[in-house]
């Protein structure tokens, strides 16, 4: 019997470690040895054998729908970029790449981008999920560094969930919280969300708030926490900037309890239930996701949360912090080596001039990209006028997606240029592409990846790719050597790789960042192979990892303190009126990930929830003449999608939900983000995913 390699499963962020064992049937076991899951798994990570296998995958790169040999394929590529930046100039080039690509994919990618082609155009699938939460943590804390691990859960007496089912999007972390539950049930759980989620199956309390109205909530804390003697003044004025700013405005929004629960529609004995939980719990962690994060106003509604843990000290030591849930498995990865486009690699500022003059010298280019690049919706607005010619997209599905899809759709097909870097033929995206590339995934290829407590792990191979199917980063250097670039793009390995990425981090960073790996940087092939889960920063001062950030009180500031952010409350963009009364929000189900291009591979996870739906409270389905189970038309001002009619009492009256995974291979007419629209909170760039007014009707 064949040896059971050890991996990491390639859906969520909780980055659960995974023993595999190849051979005709692939077995898929959950590692005990990981700290990620301690033998846990969840029915996406235990399904995963099941969805391996040759069918619809892309086995030969394609120009124009004509199979073409590798040479062929990288030569027109190479060719098209460099025609179109020797026409337009290098801001009409963008690449959308993703959480999905693995941290050596990303860092060769990005510095092919900003480091040669000179513009910083590159954005990544991941501004769709915690970019909110990256840009909250980075005004706050002075670095976009989650402070605490997942022993941080257990190790709390009150969990806040604010925005996150995450018995459904992150199950072994909800397992672990359950478990500790069970085992210590004075543990508190507020969970803080419009729906009824399966998550609240173990709330103590739910706040079912209206739409859109966290920073409310969280600005009332703040000012009752000072009203109570609630705070922690020593580390208040020894630690941080910025708190009667915060405070004050805090106040002005969400001066009283009866204010709070006026705002948010909630009954004012369950919002001085939460606040005095919160008063009286110094060990709190709040974890917040997508639905804070996906907002206009998301940055704000993580700076909201983070100012009532940095007014109480409840940062840096066990069993507190503010913990933003990162969707994919490795966008934490991504941010590591610059995958924003307004970032720089190894947590530098693409506008510090110092910073780009040391990335510059380290990475051996004259210059690099000197203004941020095109958030992902500015970067497909920009396909779609024109002033971006040629985008290759790589191992995401940006047709279902993105907010105004069908715009997306059509700008793409209108664009001269797209190359798509995929693994499987059945994406809205793959349809649209002028030249295919096949890629390897998860099995058929090494590397690292983040999750949300900041371990990188190793992925590793355990089968070949079939066909033709080549990993991203040999696909990305090769161009970028027909490019004119292989002096600086020496790579042989994804090791190779790693280590360039360990030593940027590191290099002249003298305790400036975070992010520090720069004790790997001379990790040999053998120790890559090898290399055992672990939490950065890992330097001299921490050559084991780190499980804990800002355990001194210092942090990556000019004057070491952190800053509470002031926050003024606003509603979302488009409000629900009478054209369109009710509020959709999107989000994911149990055992599907993504646009299903994996998970719809096998029975055992369309099953749960095989259908399309629109769930809707029972008083909303009477007044619109719905019933369960019929097909029902949702339309926007966007577009219109078909469902099926879930009647469900959980769902908040006035709202509705979507699941955002249906794409044209499983479902004609499904694409929840057909409806959004392209709405965006002016610091992040994240869309407005969870607030798009709809009228809902029988079809
Ligand atoms: Fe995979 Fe996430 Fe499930 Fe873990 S919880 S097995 S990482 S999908």
């Amino acid at each position: 019997m064949a040896e059971a390699i050890a991996t990491v499963c390639p859906y969520c962020g909780v980055g659960c470690g995974l023993k595999v064992r190849p051979g005709v049937t692939v077995e898929v076991k959950p590692d005990p040895t990981h700290p990620a899951n301690l033998g846990r798994v969840c029915s996406k990570g235990a399904a995963l054998g099941e969805t391996l296998g040759e069918s619809d995958r892309l086995l030969q790169p394609e120009i124009g729908g004509v199979p073409v040999a590798w040479d062929a394929a990288l030569d027109e590529v190479a060719c098209r970029l460099r025609s179109v930046i020797d026409a337009h100039g290098p801001q009409a080039v963008a690449f959308y790449v993703s959480g999905q690509l693995l941290t050596e994919d990303y860092y060769v990618v990005n510095k092919l981008m900003k480091g040669c082609l000179g513009a910083a155009n590159i954005d990544t699938n991941s501004r769709l999920c915690m970019s909110s939460a990256v840009a909250a943590y980075k005004r706050a804390l002075g670095e976009d560094a989650v402070p605490c691990s997942y022993r941080d859960i257990e190790e709390a007496d009150l969990l806040v969930l604010a925005g996150s089912n995450a018995a459904w999007t992150h199950p072994v972390l909800y397992q672990r919280i359950v478990a500790e539950k069970q085992r210590r049930p004075a543990l508190r759980v507020v969970v803080v969300d419009p729906r009824r989620t399966a998550t609240c199956d173990i709330a103590d309390l739910h706040l079912a708030l209206r739409p859109g109205t966290d920073a409310w909530l969280f600005n009332g804390l703040l000012s009752y926490l000072a009203r109570e003697g609630g705070l922690d003044q020593g580390f208040v004025e020894t630690h941080t900037q910025g708190f009667e700013a915060a405070l004050e405005a805090a106040r002005g929004a969400a001066p009283s309890i009866p204010a709070v629960a006026a705002a948010c529609e909630l009954p004012a004995a369950q919002v001085a239930e939460f606040f005095r939980l919160f008063l009286r719990t110094e060990k709190t962690v709040t974890l917040w996701s997508q639905g804070l994060n996906q907002s206009s106003s998301g940055v704000d509604k993580g700076a909201a949360l983070i100012n009532c843990h940095l007014a109480t000290g409840r940062i840096g030591r066990p069993g507190m912090g503010p913990f933003s849930l990162t969707g994919q498995p490795n966008a934490m990865g991504g941010r590591e080596v610059g995958g924003l486009a307004n970032q720089l690699a190894a947590h530098m500022d693409i506008e510090d001039d110092e910073a780009r003059e040391r990335v510059a010298r380290f990475w051996g280019v004259p210059t690099v990209a000197d203004t941020p690049g095109l958030k992902a919706v500015d970067l497909f607005e920009a396909v779609a006028d024109g002033r971006v010619k040629a985008v290759w997209i790589m191992a995401t599905n940006p047709v279902v997606s993105m907010p105004d899809a069908d715009r997306v759709r059509a700008a793409l097909q209108a664009c001269e240029h797209v190359i798509v870097s995929d693994c499987v033929r059945g994406s809205d995206t793959v349809a649209c592409a002028d030249v295919l590339l096949p890629a390897a995934t998860w099995g058929e290829k090494d590397g690292t990846v983040t999750n949300s407590e900041r371990r990188i792990s190793r992925m590793r191979a355990f089968m070949p790719p079939p066909g033709d199917a080549r990993p991203d980063w040999w696909i990305v250097t090769e161009v970028a050597r027909r490019m004119g670039y292989g002096d600086v793009f020496p790579y042989r390995s994804p090791a190779d790789i790693f280590r360039e990425h360990a030593a940027l981090s590191g290099f002249e960073n003298e305790g400036r960042r975070v992010f520090d790996i720069g004790a790997l940087k001379d990790i040999d092939d053998a120790h890559y192979d090898v290399l055992a889960p672990l939490q950065w920063p890992v330097n001299a001062a921490h050559p084991q990892g780190g499980a804990r950030l800002f355990a001194d009180g210092c942090f990556p500031t000019a004057d070491g303190r952190a800053r509470l952010m002031p926050v003024t409350p606003r509603a979302p963009v488009v409000v629900a009126g009478d054209e369109y009364p009710l509020v959709m929000n999107t989000g994911r189900i149990r055992d599907q990930w993504h646009t299903m291009t994996r998970t719809a591979r096998t029975p055992r996870l369309t099953t749960h929830l095989p259908e399309p739906f629109v769930q809707i409270h029972p008083l909303d389905a009477d007044l619109w003449h719905l019933s369960d189970g019929a097909l029902a038309q949702v339309t926007s001002p966007q577009g219109s999608l078909l469902a099926r009619v879930r009647l469900d009492a959980a769902q908040r009256p006035g709202a509705v939900f979507v699941p955002m995974h249906w794409n044209e291979a499983y479902a004609r007419n499904a694409r929840a983000n057909a409806l959004t629209a392209a709405i965006t909170d002016p610091i992040s760039g994240q869309p407005e995913f969870k607030h798009a007014p709809v009228r809902v009707a029988p079809f």
